[in-house]
């Protein structure tokens, strides 16, 4: 028997249509979220007037322009808030204020740039309001540039077309960004069967809704093997875009001695936006070594992979990968084999893949290039990764410990999040690079697999 976190309501042990339990979706649908749990959130919290509407909704609105251009099963509408923000602009370093509502996107003041190369005056703008504002900047590139008569101007009255990705954080109301990833931080963590008195300092019962505490921190790959996988994760990353969820404990010794254990959740969106949440400070229950989801966003396009055909080796194969042993074929004919694992691989979720095999290929890709291509740093670079991901090269034993949350110095590891806080405090501008060149990437990514 478990409860709801947010009203406290008893749920049933089953789901259907008389019970209060419902599936929560931890990650929300309206952004192509597969995972989805019961018994932890009632019906009525998780829908339109709770935080169905009050959280997942707002926060879902911010990616608009990602899911719009991607084809995801999207949610049932409803009222959308207006949101301010920035809109970057791929290809350049310009960005421009925007407010998105009902999907439209807008300058939210009129504005105009110049390109100096094609000669042009884009006039950002409503219709209504380029029209006047057109004669300003006419007057205003006739005093900037001597060869103005050169120059045309150009009316852009809706930026939807427009290629940018939306600038976080910034000045929302009621922290609508920060809500949404403390949500899926705390159901995630439920999920993997965290109590509730873990993470009730950041549920407010009386509003039903999630409260924030200043505990959603940027991710930044301190370890230099990390950096290089981000660096390099569009050209080899195959389950790139996903989502991904790594819930983590780290034992850490505080500034007056005292050895404290905290809980996090590391988030990735569109294997862009990432994410810690700091779920506890004062964590008291087991070691979690990570627990992981991921998922892609797009289906893998070998959804019609047929099993016939294989001979006995590579089915043996298939037989792992679907989580079954010999046992489960036992004295089945080699048609029956068949037919029974293409039933179990067909109905598979075609989403979710393997966070730490996915990590380790990539670990492998990157040895595998610097092996061909013999580069120079070839040492250097094996000398940090090891540790970091192998307890033991020789005998394989690649883990995840560390991936995303620690990093070793002096052979010790380290947690990264201080060390992220210090760079957001003397080196922003480091973070700020960053992130700029994950929109990049997955601005890039859009284009080459838009649905519209
Ligand atoms: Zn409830």
């Amino acid at each position: 028997m478990s409860n709801c976190y947010l009203c406290n309501v008893t749920l049933e042990a089953h789901v259907d249509s008389s019970t209060k339990n419902h599936y929560e979706h931890v990650i929300p649908q309206a952004l192509g979220g597969q995972l989805k749990t019961p018994g932890i959130l009632c019906k009525t919290c998780g829908g339109e007037e709770f935080l169905g509407g009050k959280v997942d909704k707002p926060f879902c609105d911010i990616f608009t322009l990602i899911t719009e251009r991607l084809d995801i099963k999207k949610d049932r509408k409803t009222n959308s808030v207006g949101l301010d923000g920035k809109l970057h602009l791929i290809d350049s370093s310009e960005s421009i204020d925007i407010i998105l509502k009902d999907k439209i996107l807008s300058n939210k003041r009129p504005e105009y740039k110049i390109d100096h190369n094609k000669k042009v005056a884009y006039v950002f703008a409503n219709k209504k309001v380029a029209k006047s504002f057109k004669f300003k900047v006419q007057n205003e590139l006739k005093e900037q540039v001597s060869n103005h008569s050169d120059y045309s101007i150009e009316i852009v009255s809706s930026l939807n077309d427009y290629l940018g990705v939306i600038e976080f954080p910034f000045n929302l109301v009621n922290n609508v960004f920060e809500k949404g990833f403390i949500k899926m931080a705390i159901e995630f963590a439920l999920s993997k069967g965290v109590d509730y008195d873990t993470i009730k300092h950041l549920i407010d019962r009386e509003n039903k809704t999630i409260k924030c505490n200043n505990n959603v921190i940027p991710y930044y790959p301190i370890a230099k093997i990390e950096e290089m996988m981000e660096y390099v994760r569009t050209g080899i990353d195959a389950n790139f875009m996903s989502h991904s969820l790594v819930l983590f404990s780290q034992r850490r010794i505080s500034k007056k001695g005292k050895e404290i254990k905290e809980l996090y959740c590391f988030i990735e969106l569109f294997g862009t936006f990432q994410y810690f949440v700091e779920l506890s400070d004062n964590y008291i229950g087991e070691n979690i070594e990570p627990e992981t989801y991921a998922q892609r966003i797009i289906r893998h396009q070998d959804s019609d992979y047929k099993i016939h055909g294989l001979d006995y080796k590579d089915l043996s194969i298939v037989l792992k990968e679907l989580g079954l042993d010999n046992k489960d074929v036992d004295g089945l004919s080699y048609e029956d084999i068949c037919v029974k694992l293409q039933n179990i691989y067909d109905k598979k979720n075609k989403y979710i893949y393997d966070y730490k095999k996915n990590a380790k290929r990539i670990v492998d890709s990157i040895i595998r290039n610097k092996i061909l291509n013999r580069n120079n740093d070839f040492l250097s670079m094996f000398k940090s990764l090891q540790p970091h991901f192998y307890w033991n090269m020789e005998e394989d034993t690649f883990h995840i410990t560390f991936y995303r949350s620690r990093f070793m110095k002096e052979e010790n590891p380290y947690s990264i999040i201080p060390e992220i806080k210090e760079l957001y405090i003397n080196n922003k501008e480091k973070i700020t690079r960053y992130t700029y060149f994950k929109f990049k990437e997955l601005g890039g990514f859009i284009e080459e697999n838009k649905s519209v």
